[in-house]
């Protein structure tokens, strides 16, 4: 067995490496550059812990989240490693004795903050210091299209040249070609070996339905898939994620607004909360995210669209970093479409910028209409080949239905031209079913050909296909007047009759709730001793003060009440019991299992 294997196995509690970490952390032990892609949760935290304790010397990892790195270094600590923190929450005396420590050699793992790094009294300490190794976490920050630590990272190439002898590994897990670019070039990484993990993250279930009843649905998913888990909701405006929050509460669920606008006390508080307390829902826009690493967020939910495929995968992919079964569910609807396009049209940019935001805007759309697997879609967009549908998203789990639209579609299309493309979806839909109303006789749009010929389709049919036809960009939404829909050149085929068209047949809403259900859990475990051994979990972390997935992760709990331990040897076998955490709980955790299934 390799050093690595043991430190897995003994410190970790885990079984085997996960491809590519094995060769990763050889080529670190060997003293190599290495740049790393892999997607959250995917598993990169190990790919420079075990070399930095394989190697002699202390690892330094550079990161940028100071709120996390106190998390990290307790979960470490928890497994016996020598871990600790430079940056600015701690007072001189603190930061001084981290110092000594790291000079006198004894410590494993030293993370500091990157503006802190580039202090030339910080350089000169880890020139007398024996250093094992450079991480650089969150490297996609030296891009020019992030984010806000840019220049202290760009600090970073000097790293290569004041120590050239020691080994770097850089990681990230969101860059596309340009940006892996960006990090080479930057961090000065050419010679550096790079592996690349798939983007796939099989256990999201992806879904997407129809926006019919927002906060009804949110609830009933809520309540029937994820009753007391972890989760996050997004919204567009911080407007809604307040009111959004204080309906979930009023409902009974432990649900807390996040938006940049909240003073930054609440925030740090709520943010506290949904790290520390099991069950905790945060309602927040997109200023929620960054930098949250808990590994047990059962879903997301967006109750509003995102602009970009990026965004979503991104926003989706902080559910299920512990690699448990989670859930991406969006509700969206024909004014998503029509606010996104409209205000896609309004923003400010060149005309290039502009038909970028809109072409972006186009594959996130083409996302939700598609009637074939979303993940195949999702891992085309970003390069990357799926030959079979994925069996865990609702296309998979619930194909769907499609119709030949065409006929409709060139009656809607009809009656945008036939009144003068100036009017929404609700005045269109009353034109073509034929209501009368006073806008019609105002405009005397009675007396249109189109009046009254779509009788067939009932107003939600109508609103399907407009959506469709929107979100498809045949039909664009005017700038002047807001939500009159105007013709695109694209509907001249369709118009002529050269060209037809298949619609997506939208599920009601009683149907979409009838998908399968399923729970985080083990169909046959016993919720009494999962509750106990939650229980027994959360008083061990009140004790510490550390989060509780820093005891023990959910996956490990469900391995105890799959397995059903009863010595010390067989707790020791769970994946996530390591020789420390064995010798720390084990008795609690085995005494909750005996008292639960009695004496043996
Ligand atoms: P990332 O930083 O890539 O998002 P992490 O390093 O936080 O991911 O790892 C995600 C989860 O996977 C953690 O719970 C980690 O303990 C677990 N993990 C990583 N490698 C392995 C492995 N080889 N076997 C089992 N679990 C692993
Ligand atoms: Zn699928």
């Amino acid at each position: 067995m390799t050093p690595q294997q043991s430190i897995l196995q003994t410190v970790f509690g885990y079984p085997s490496f996960r491809p590519p970490q094995d060769e990763i952390i050889q080529t670190v032990i060997d003293g190599g550059d290495a740049l790393v892609l892999m997607p959250t949760g995917g598993g990169k935290s190990l790919c420079y812990q075990i070399p930095a304790l394989v190697r002699p010397g202390c690892g330094v990892v550079i990161s940028p989240l100071i709120a996390l790195m106190q998390d990290q270094v307790s979960a470490l600590r928890q497994l016996g490693v020598r871990a600790s923190f430079l940056n600015s929450t701690l007072d001189a005396a603190s930061a001084h004795q981290v110092e000594t420590q790291l000079l006198d050699g004894s410590l494993d793992l030293l993370y500091i903050a990157p503006e802190r790094l580039a202090q030339e009294r910080c350089l000169e300490l880890l020139d007398r210091a024996r250093i094992s190794l450079f991480a650089i976490d969150e490297a996609h920050c030296v891009s020019q299209w992030g984010h806000d630590f840019r220049a202290d990272y760009l600090q970073l190439s000097l790293l290569h040249r004041r120590f050239p002898a020691i080994p770097r590994i850089a990681l990230t897990a969101t860059a596309d070609a340009r940006t892996r670019q960006e990090i080479t070039d930057r961090l000065d990484l050419a010679g550096a070996r790079k592996f690349t993990a798939g983007f796939d993250r099989p256990n999201i279930r992806y879904r997407i339905a129809l926006k019919q009843n927002p906060r009804q649905q949110l609830l009933a998913f809520l309540r029937r898939e994820h009753p007391g888990d972890a989760g996050i909701v997004y919204c567009m405006s911080r407007r809604k994620t307040e009111e959004t929050a204080a309906w979930l509460h009023e409902q009974g669920l432990q649900a807390v607004p996040y938006h940049a606008g909240l003073d930054p006390a609440t925030r740090a508080a709520h943010q506290a909360r949904f790290l520390r307390d099991e069950g905790v829902i945060v309602v927040a826009t997109i200023a929620f995210g960054m930098g949250i690493d808990k590994p047990d967020v059962r879903f997301v939910a967006h109750l509003d669209m995102p602009k970009t495929v990026e965004s979503y995968y991104q926003e989706t992919g902080r559910a299920g970093r512990d690699g448990q079964p989670a859930d991406a569910w969006m509700i969206y609807g024909l004014q998503d479409v029509i606010k996104l396009r409209q205000m896609m049209a309004t923003s400010a940019g060149s005309e290039e910028h502009k038909r970028a935001e809109q072409h972006r805007l186009n594959a996130m759309l083409g996302l939700c209409e598609i009637t074939s697997c979303r993940r195949q879609a999702l891992l085309n967009y970003f390069d990357e080949a799926m030959p079979q549908p994925c069996g865990n998203c609702d296309s998979c789990l619930e194909p769907v239905d499609t119709w030949d639209g065409t006929e409709a579609a060139r009656m809607a299309l009809s009656a945008v031209y036939r009144t003068g493309q100036r009017f929404g979806v609700n005045h269109l839909i009353e034109v073509l079913r034929g209501n009368g109303g006073d806008r019609i006789f105002q405009y005397d749009h009675q007396l249109l050909p189109t009046y009254g010929i779509g009788k067939q389709l009932d107003n939600n049919q109508w609103r399907s296909v407009f959506r469709q036809l929107v979100a498809r960009a045949y039909l664009s939404v005017d700038l002047e007047r807001f939500g009159a829909l105007r013709l695109e050149e694209k509907c001249r085929a369709l118009l002529r009759g050269d060209e037809q068209i298949r619609l997506r047949r939208d599920q009601p809403q009683a149907k979409t709730a009838r998908l399968q259900t399923r729970s985080a859990l083990a169909a046959d475990i016993d919720v009494a001793l999962w509750e106990a051994l939650r229980d027994c979990r959360r008083l061990l972390a009140e004790e510490q003060g550390v989060p509780p997935y820093v005891i023990f992760h959910d996956r490990t709990l469900q391995e105890m009440c799959v397995d059903l331990p009863r010595t010390t040897a067989q707790f020791g076998r769970i994946t996530g019991v390591g020789e420390r955490k064995l010798e720390k709980y084990g008795a609690r955790f085995l005494q909750v299992i005996s008292d639960h299934a009695g004496p043996l």
